[in-house]
C-alpha cells in the first residue's frame, strides 16, 4: 500500500472529508466481502471528469482535485473510505460458474448525495481474493467505453450505473497485445448483483441470504413492503416481482433504442433494473435481430434478439436463489408469470411511443392490431438491414415536417437542423433508407391510415424527443479510444458533451448522426477487456 495523503495529511483541508460517508453495506458482515485497500497505479492523469454528475449529486469541486486524483488511483485514500472487494457467484452462458466477485471493482463507501446515497467503486483497482488469477485491472479502450456508455445510457432515460470520472495510467496491462491501465470510478445506489443472493443460496446459507434480501429492502427497495399485500404478505415474493419488474423496464428499453449488452450473465445484473458491466455492448447499426456484439459468444446466447429470454432466464436464477425465503413454490412460478405479460407491454409501450403511437388504447384488439405493424415494420428493417438509430430519427423529422403530398411547403419546427426542412425532402430521405421501396410504402400507408395526418407535426415533436439523433457507435468509441491511446482525451469530452443529450440536433456535429464508414464492420469487441 502506498501512502496515504489525504488520509494523514494535516492540512485542515484535506483532513475534512469532502463525502459523507454511510456505508450501510458493511453492516452486512464479513461474509459478504474482503476488506482490502486499491493497489497503486503509477503516474496517473485525468481522462475524464464528469462535473455534472458530480454537481447532480451535490459533491464538491475538490473531488476533482489532484489530491483526489491519486485516490481515484487508489494511490492515496478518501478520508471516511472503506474499501472492499464483495463475493458474488453467478451463472455464465447458461453455467453455474461457482463464486466470482469483485474480481477487480473496489468498492470504496457509501457516500450522502443529493440523490439519496450512492456507492463508489474504482473498476480496475488491483487484484483481491476474487481475482481468479485475473490482474485486476481494466484498459483504457474498455474503461473510456464503460465511461462514456454509462452517460449515454443515462442521457437517454435508461437506468444505469453512473460514471464519476476516468483515470488513465501509463502502466502496462497484457491482454491481446499490451496496452495501458485506467480505472474507472462508477456510482449507484448499490452495485448488488442477481449473483450475490446466488451465492449465499448455492451456499444453503439462508441466514446470510436473508440479511441480504432484508438489507436490499430496507435500503433500496421499500416498495416491496407494501407490493407484498398482493403476494399474501410475502415480502421476498414481492422482492422477486420489483426486481422482475425494472428488469423487463429495462430490457423494452435496450430493446428498443437497439442496445446489445453482450454477457448477460446473472452476475452482471442489477437487483436495482440498472445496466451494469459495460463489456462488448454496441448499439446496433443495421437492425439485426440476430446481431451478436460480443466476438466471444460463439453461439449467439446473447444476440440482440434473446436478451429478452435471456433476462427471463435469469430471473428464473434469481428466483431459484431466492426460493429459500419465499418458501412457496407456486407463488414463485406465479411471480415469474408476470414477466410474459409485463415484458411485452413495456416493449409494445416503447415501439408504439417511438411510432408516435402514445394514446390510450380503447381495447386489447387496438394494442395487437398497433403490434402486428410494428411487427410488419420490424421485418422490413430486419430484412433491409436498415440503420436503427438513422431509422428512427429520420421518421421521427418526416412526421414532425408533415405529410409531404398534403403541403409540400411545411417547413419544419426546427431551423438549426442539418437535415431536409421540407417535408417532400423529410420523406425522400426517408425513402433513401430502402432498396425495396414499394415495401416500405405499402407499410407508410398503413401508419397514415392509423394515424391523423393533420396530428403529425406535434407527434414528431414528440418522437424527436424519444428516438436520439446520436448513440455511441461502436466507430465513435474507437475514434475517441484511438486519440486517448495516442494520449489526446478531448474527443472523450466532445462524445460525452453530445451523448448526454442525444434527443438535441447539436448543429455542427452531424457527422457523429452519420452511417458507420466501411472499417466500423471490421471492428471486434470482446469480454477481454
Ligand atoms: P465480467 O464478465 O467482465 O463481468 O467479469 C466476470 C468476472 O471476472 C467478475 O468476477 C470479474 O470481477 C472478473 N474479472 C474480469 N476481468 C478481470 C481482471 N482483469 N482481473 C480480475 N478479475 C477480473
Ligand atoms: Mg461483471
Amino acid at each position: 500500500m502506498s501512502s496515504a495523503p489525504l488520509e494523514t495529511s494535516a492540512s485542515p483541508h484535506q483532513a475534512l472529508p469532502v463525502l459523507d460517508w454511510t456505508h450501510r453495506l458493511t453492516q452486512l458482515g464479513s461474509r459478504f466481502f474482503t476488506p482490502l485497500h486499491p493497489t497503486p497505479l503509477a503516474a496517473p492523469c485525468w481522462a475524464a471528469r464528469n462535473n455534472d454528475l458530480r454537481t447532480e449529486l451535490g459533491w464538491p469541486d475538490e473531488l476533482f482535485d489532484d489530491e483526489h486524483l491519486q485516490a481515484f488511483a487508489g494511490n492515496a485514500m478518501m478520508v471516511g473510505s472503506q474499501p472492499l472487494a464483495t463475493v458474488y457467484s453467478g451463472h455464465q452462458f447458461g453455467q453455474w460458474a461457482g463464486q466470482l466477485g469483485d474480481g477487480r471493482a473496489i468498492w470504496l463507501g457509501e457516500a450522502q448525495s443529493a440523490q439519496g446515497p450512492q456507492e463508489i467503486q474504482l473498476k480496475g483497482a488491483g487484484r483481491t481474493p476474487y481475482s481468479r488469477g485475473g490482474d485486476g485491472r481494466a484498459v483504457l479502450r474498455s474503461s473510456i467505453r464503460e465511461f462514456l456508455c454509462s452517460e449515454a445510457m443515462h442521457g437517454l432515460g435508461i437506468p444505469t450505473t453512473r460514471a464519476l470520472c476516468l483515470v488513465a495510467s501509463p502502466e502496462p496491462v497484457r491482454r491481446e497485445t499490451i496496452e495501458t491501465a485506467a480505472i474507472v470510478a462508477r456510482v449507484a445506489p448499490s452495485f448488488l448483483r442477481f449473483g450475490h443472493f446466488e451465492h449465499f443460496s448455492a451456499q444453503g446459507d439462508t441466514d446470510s441470504l436473508r440479511s441480504l434480501a432484508d438489507h436490499a429492502i430496507s435500503h433500496h427497495l421499500p416498495e416491496c413492503k407494501s407490493r407484498a399485500a398482493l403476494w399474501q404478505g410475502n415480502v421476498y415474493a414481492a422482492l422477486l416481482d420489483e426486481v422482475q419488474e425494472r428488469t423487463a423496464r429495462l430490457l423494452a428499453q435496450w430493446q428498443a433504442v437497439g442496445f446489445c449488452h453482450g454477457v448477460m450473465n446473472t452476475d452482471n445484473m442489477s437487483f436495482l433494473g440498472l445496466t451494469i458491466d459495460y463489456g462488448p455492448f454496441q448499439f446496433m447499426d443495421g437492425f439485426d435481430p440476430g446481431h451478436i456484439c460480443n466476438h466471444s459468444d460463439h453461439q449467439g446466447r446473447y444476440a440482440y434478439g434473446r436478451q429478452p429470454n435471456v433476462a427471463y432466464w435469469n430471473l428464473y436464477c434469481l428466483a431459484q436463489a431466492l426460493a429459500p425465503l419465499i418458501d412457496d413454490h407456486d407463488m414463485t412460478l406465479q411471480v415469474l408469470e408476470g414477466y410474459k405479460t409485463m415484458f411485452p407491454r413495456f416493449l409494445g409501450d416503447a415501439i408504439r411511443a417511438k411510432l408516435g403511437l402514445t394514446g390510450a388504447l380503447a381495447s386489447e384488439s387496438a394494442r395487437e392490431a398497433d403490434w402486428t405493424l410494428v411487427e410488419d415494420l420490424m421485418q422490413i428493417l430486419a430484412f433491409e438491414r436498415t440503420d436503427y438509430t438513422l431509422f428512427w430519427r429520420r421518421f421521427s423529422e418526416a412526421v414532425a415536417a408533415g405529410k409531404a403530398d398534403m403541403d409540400c411547403h411545411a417547413s419544419r419546427a426546427m431551423t438549426d437542423t442539418e437535415f431536409p426542412v421540407t417535408a417532400s425532402e423529410a420523406w425522400q430521405s426517408m425513402d433513401d433508407l430502402f432498396i425495396d421501396r414499394a415495401r416500405w410504402q405499402a407499410w407508410l400507408a398503413r401508419y397514415v391510415e392509423r394515424t391523423v395526418p393533420a396530428q403529425w407535426p406535434a407527434m414528431g415533436q414528440q418522437m424527436l424527443r424519444t428516438n436520439p439523433k446520436f448513440v455511441l457507435r461502436n466507430h465513435l468509441a474507437e475514434i475517441a479510444i484511438r486519440q486517448a491511446q495516442a494520449g489526446d482525451f478531448s474527443e472523450i469530452e466532445t462524445l460525452h458533451n453530445l451523448l448526454k443529450s442525444p434527443f438535441d440536433e447539436h448543429p455542427g456535429m452531424q457527422a457523429y448522426a452519420a452511417l458507420p464508414p466501411d472499417w466500423a464492420g471490421q471492428l471486434e469487441i470482446s469480454c477481454s477487456s
